[in-house]
Parts: C-alpha cells; sequence; structure tokens
C-alpha cells in the first residue's frame, strides 16, 4: 500500500536522523505535532440552508518562535495532510533561518461552489474557531493552495474583532491596504526563480538555453513562470492545470497565459491557445515533457513510485509542497536527477511572510527592492549551505536540507529544555 503523506515525512527525517546521528528522545519529539485542532464550521448558505465544513489546524514544533504557515481550502483536505504540511513549515523555517516554527491549516471544501458571501462566512467562522490558538506570538496563518490576500483580510477583521484591537501581524499575505507586504504576492515565484538560477550556475547551465515544464498555473507557478522566463531568459516550454497541459517547443507566452487563467471565473487555462501550441487532455503529461528542468508547483503527491521512471527531465525543483514521494526519491536519486527540495525551493513566500509580519510589529514600511534584496540574500545563502552539505555528506539536497533544519530546531529544543 502507498504510504500517507505523513509516513514520507517521517522517511525523510529517520534518514535525516541517520546523519545527524539524533538521539532517539529528540526524534521522537520531532515525529509528532505539539498540537493538533480539529473545527467544525457551519455556515448558512445562501440558500438559507446551514453547510458544516471540517478545518485544522496543526503546529508541529514552536521551539524556534511563533508557529507559521498557510491556510490551504481544498477538497482533499484531511487531517494527515495538514500534519505534514506543518511539519514541512517547521523545516523550511529553518532551512532559510527565520525565526518561526511550523504550523499549517486546512479546510475541506471546493470553493469553486461557494459565493463569495459563503467564502467570507466560513473564513470567519475558522478564524474563530482557531483564534485561541493563533496570534502574533503564537501562531501567524498565510495563504495557501485556494487561499489569497482577500481571505487574509477578513481573517485579520475577525481576529481583530474577537481580541478588541487592530493586529494585522495575526497573519501574513494580507492585501496592502491592510498592511501587506510589498513583494509578498509574487515571493514564492521569485524564490523559486533564486532557486533555478542558483542551481543552473552550479550545473554550468546557460539559462537562455534551457527548456522548463511548469505543473500548475496558480500563484506559485503562474508567477514562477513569468518571473523565471523574464528574469533568466529560460524556455518554458509546457504549463499545466487540471484542464490539461499545455505545450509549445517555441516557448509559452506565459504572462498571456497567465492573464487568460487570471481572466477566467475558476482561474483555470481552459481555452487557451496561441501559435505553435498543442493541448494534451491528461494534465500529469507535463510531468513527462522532454526538458531541462521539471517545476511541479501543483499538490502534493504527483510523482510516486509509480511514474517517476517517465519524468525525462533531468532536474526538478520542486516550487509545491510535497509532490514528490519518499519512494520516488530513491528512484530519482538512482537515475541521477538533481531535485531541490521543496522545503528550500518554495520559502520565498514565507520569508517574505516573515518580511511583512517584522513590519507589522516595528510599524514601519520597506520598498519592494528591500523585500527583494534581503529576500535574494535568504534564499541564496540557504541553497548554498544546502548545495555544500549535500556535497560534503554525499546526500541528498532535500536530506541536506532537512539536516539543517532539524539542527538548528534541535539546538532550540535543547537550550530551552523541556518545560517541567
Ligand atoms: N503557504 C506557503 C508555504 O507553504 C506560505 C506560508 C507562509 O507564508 O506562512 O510555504
Amino acid at each position: 500500500m502507498a504510504q500517507s503523506t505523513y509516513e514520507q515525512v517521517l522517511a525523510r527525517l529517520k534518514l535525516a536522523k541517520e546523519v545527524l546521528n539524533l538521539d532517539e528522545g529528540t526524534f521522537a519529539i520531532l515525529c509528532e505535532p505539539e498540537r493538533a485542532l480539529e473545527v467544525n464550521m457551519p455556515v448558512r448558505m445562501d440558500d438559507g440552508s446551514i453547510k458544516v465544513f471540517k478545518g485544522f489546524r496543526v503546529q508541529h514544533n514552536t521551539s524556534r518562535g511563533p508557529g507559521k504557515g498557510g491556510v490551504r481550502y481544498h477538497v482533499d483536505v484531511n487531517y494527515d495532510e495538514v500534519k505534514s504540511l506543518a511539519a514541512w513549515m517547521s523545516f523550511k523555517c529553518g532551512v532559510v533561518d527565520i525565526p518561526y516554527g511550523g504550523a499549517k491549516g486546512g479546510v475541506c471544501v471546493d470553493v469553486t461552489k461557494l459565493s463569495e458571501g459563503e467564502l467570507e462566512r466560513l473564513t470567519r467562522c475558522y478564524t474563530a474557531r482557531i483564534a485561541p490558538i493563533i496570534g502574533p506570538m503564537k501562531d501567524v496563518p498565510a495563504p495557501d493552495v485556494n487561499t489569497s490576500g482577500k481571505i487574509m483580510a477578513w481573517m485579520v477583521d475577525t481576529y481583530s474583532a474577537l481580541t478588541g484591537q487592530y493586529q494585522p501581524g495575526v497573519v501574513t499575505g494580507k492585501p496592502l491596504s491592510v498592511n501587506g507586504s510589498l513583494g509578498r504576492n509574487e515571493a514564492t515565484g521569485r524564490g523559486i526563480t533564486i532557486a533555478v538560477r542558483e542551481l543552473l550556475k552550479r550545473l554550468n547551465l546557460d539559462p537562455k538555453k534551457v527548456t522548463v515544464a511548469v505543473q500548475g498555473f496558480g500563484n506559485v507557478g503562474g508567477l514562477g513562470s513569468i518571473l523565471m522566463s523574464s528574469l533568466l531568459g529560460v524556455k518554458i516550454v509546457a504549463i499545466s492545470d487540471i484542464t490539461g497541459t499545455y505545450y509549445n517547443p517555441n516557448g509559452v507566452n506565459v504572462k498571456a497565459a497567465f492573464e487568460h487563467s487570471g481572466k477566467s471565473p475558476k482561474k483555470l487555462l481552459e481555452g487557451y491557445t496561441e501559435p505553435g501550441m498543442v493541448k494534451i487532455d491528461d494534465p500529469k503529461a507535463v510531468l513527462y515533457t522532454e526538458c531541462d528542468l521539471l517545476v511541479p508547483a501543483a499538490l502534493e503527491n504527483q510523482i510516486t513510485a509509480e511514474n517517476a521512471g517517465k519524468i525525462k527531465a533531468k532536474n526538478i525543483v520542486e516550487a509545491a509542497n510535497g509532490p514528490i514521494t519518499a519512494e520516488a526519491d530513491e528512484i530519482l536519486k538512482k537515475a541521477g536527477k538533481v531535485v531541490v527540495p521543496d522545503i528550500l525551493a518554495n520559502a520565498g513566500g514565507v520569508t517574505v511572510s516573515y518580511f511583512e509580519w517584522v513590519q507589522n510589529l516595528y510599524g514601519y514600511y520597506w520598498t519592494v527592492d528591500e523585500v527583494n534584496d534581503r529576500l535574494d540574500v535568504k534564499m541564496s545563502s540557504a541553497f548554498d549551505s544546502c548545495w555544500e552539505f549535500a556535497k560534503e555528506k554525499n546526500i541528498t539536497m532535500r536530506i541536506a536540507a532537512y539536516c539543517l533544519a532539524i539542527k538548528r530546531i534541535v539546538d532550540a529544543m535543547q537550550a530551552r529544555g523541556i518545560f517541567l
């Protein structure tokens, strides 16, 4: 039977434990979240009926600071998934060395079936349900799959009303009008672009000659494609979303494609065409594109033991959280593929979330250049540490990233000690 997502977190943790020589007690602490909350939200639907939606907020480890991590709205959200995403957030914040623990939230809902009013009522009820465990110094949510600045603004408003004071630092990824940060919206895509730039540099590849396939065309895949092609000059030959794979050997006009999906009611690529483009109905076909670099930017568990052998790209930069399973890791490693792991490659989002939170606490706001320059420093130095540690220990970049993060978390755990 295939491993659950959390079993895959544990499989990687175990590998890192061996490299770091962690003792059993410390390892046991990292294997379970500190706190997990299940919530159920009754929402008055537009037709007058009441529907109950299930959600979660999980805090994996807060030794290095408040919990940090997004809130996902998706029909497949379940406890195992949110727990995994929370652990990945602890490791992600550890890799880029920002002073946070890891947390994650999720609501099991198909957002395409909700009106704007229903979405707002659901968000406000979810915020009220998790309010006892969130806060600028406790746990700071942010956007993730199918959540946006608009939803963060409702969360700020609800939390501020409940606590009787304006608290923009309770969530990040807010619109600028509610004390968001310049550069936050495209931060994950910009971080991916930096990771790709650093990888190509080390492989001595000229970006202008590099072809790329991108799975998923939302905030991360869409904006990431635009930034990769405009800042690095790589050629994006295939993009995809749930409506199919869109292939153009001459290079997809990713800006036009993003404008198209942005204007469509469900934010999808359906109906997008351009000269030289072929549409393939199978959304997964994008993974098997003949190209130099594959960027999975959709959901977890996309590249598994079943299909890993079909990947043609020599290099993979994980823009989504958990797109490759632990079993697939082994297959890709044997095939000599280089994988830049999610907890490093997609850390640009949470890094600029950290900058946003700092600005909120400080009450003083930075220019977009200050944000982008600081992001570049953080991402490039984290990339370098992972690359060098992987080389030194002869391990994959994923396990190197886990080790560097876990080392920082364990140092904090040991310095603080165990309460009581
Ligand atoms: N949801 C994003 C992630 O998975 C961002 C989290 C954040 O900014 O806190 O990294």
